[in-house]
């Protein structure tokens, strides 16, 4: 069974023991979080155990994003929700900055419990430190997210310059995620302090089309997917769970892939949270319908040097309008609306008649 999978997926399917679907039950947790909550539900059951849960945050003026470490439930509430860039790897440790994966160390060596979430890379980055330093992981626990590969600080920082400029006010609330109509489609959500407030479809901004076009060359070449996720849950978008499914609801649901013993232990504490609906998902269905757990994002060479050249000399906004895929891309989310309008049997037999060709 295990091998068959393997070979369909093209890593060791039996590196995932476990599959689940869950999403907080309290409508205001739900709308806050990414997917369902999974991550935030967690980090509260470590609070609750008397540990510690670091995790990523925008910086105050929402240009970039940073790790921080909450010791109550409180302080978790700026996790919550993706940050579509990635976040520079040093933490605030109340004196002065420093690295993220020495005050992981530290507080391990404290004899603190430690949940650590992050990308594939952070958690492999922090593995192979807290190995290379013979550091006791007992009291350490990891979650990864499945990724699709962050963009650029400097997109984030471009776009809420741009706004700020539009709106002649700072930004104080900001998200890629919000849920205007529900999980689907992402809005971006900007609050500003003179009170005005601005929302657009995710993909059809120009940090949409940046999110998809232009990460970090390492994220072509990730080397933490498929059975390379060293963290004991990774969790992402239940994509896939649809109305009629026990596990489904329109504001969001996490997928969460259970890889270890501390793993299990972690879906036990979170099947115990009164807040949380945990339900059983199949591996295979998950997989199908989330490549991003174990296949690289591809690049456009030539559109991604033009990109960063134009990034470079003449802003974000000219960037995207006058890349050479922008035109494409604008299709793909027309073709995208259109499916999503059309019935499911009629795609089918769009297919078979493309097929038949
Ligand atoms: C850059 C990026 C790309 C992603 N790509 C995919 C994808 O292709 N497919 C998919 O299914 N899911 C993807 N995800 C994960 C998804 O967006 C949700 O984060 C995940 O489903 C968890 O949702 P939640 O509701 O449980 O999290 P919440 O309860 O909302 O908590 C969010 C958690 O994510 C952490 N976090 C937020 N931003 C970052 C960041 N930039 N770097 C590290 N940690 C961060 C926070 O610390 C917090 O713990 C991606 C996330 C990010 C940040
Ligand atoms: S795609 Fe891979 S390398 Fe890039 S941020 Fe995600 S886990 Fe890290």
């Amino acid at each position: 069974m295990h091998t068959k999978l393997s070979e369909k997926f093209g890593f060791d399917v039996s590196t995932i023991s476990s599959a689940y679907a869950g999403y907080y039950k309290d409508k205001s947790s739900l709308f806050a979080c990414a997917s369902g909550g999974a991550a935030s539900a967690l980090s509260e059951k470590i609070i609750e155990d008397g540990g510690v849960v670091i995790g990523v945050c925008y910086t105050d003026d929402f240009k970039s994003a940073v790790f921080a470490c909450a010791e109550t439930k409180e302080g978790l509430i700026k996790f919550r929700s993706s940050k579509y860039i990635y976040a520079e790897k040093k933490i605030y440790n109340g004196k002065k900055w420093v690295s993220v994966f020495e005050e992981v160390e530290r507080l391990l060596n404290s004899g603190k419990k430690v949940l650590f979430i992050g990308l594939g890379c952070e958690v492999g980055a922090l593995i192979k430190i807290l190995e290379k330093h013979n550091v006791n992981r007992t009291l350490l626990y990891t979650i990864d997210l499945i990724c699709h590969g962050p963009t650029f600080p400097e997109i984030q920082k471009q776009y809420v310059e741009r706004l700020e400029r539009k709106f002649d006010a700072k930004v104080n609330s900001f998200s890629v995620r919000y849920k205007k109509r529900g999980w689907e489609p992402p809005y971006i959500h900007a609050e500003f302090d003179n009170g005005k407030v601005f929302e657009e479809l995710f993909y059809h901004s120009d940090f949409g089309f940046a999110f998809k076009k232009y990460s970090r060359l390492s994220c072509y070449q990730c080397q933490f997917k498929g059975d390379m996720h060293y963290s004991d849950l990774t969790v992402g978008d239940f994509w896939g769970c649809k109305k009629g499914m026990d596990s489904y609801n329109p504001m969001g649901v996490s997928i969460i892939f259970c890889k270890t013993d501390k793993g299990q232990q972690m879906m036990n504490m979170l099947k115990s949270h009164d807040n949380f609906s945990v339900f059983p998902a199949d591996v295979m269905f998950a997989l199908q319908n989330n490549t991003n757990y174990y296949r690289r994002r591809m690049q456009n060479k030539e559109q991604y040097q033009q990109f960063e050249k134009d990034l470079k000399l003449h802003g974000l906004h000219y960037a995207v309008v006058n890349n050479k895929g922008y035109k494409q891309y604008k299709k793909g989310l027309f073709k995208d609306k259109v499916k999503k309008l059309l019935p499911e049997n009629i795609i089918k037999i769009v297919k078979q008649i493309k097929s038949s060709f």
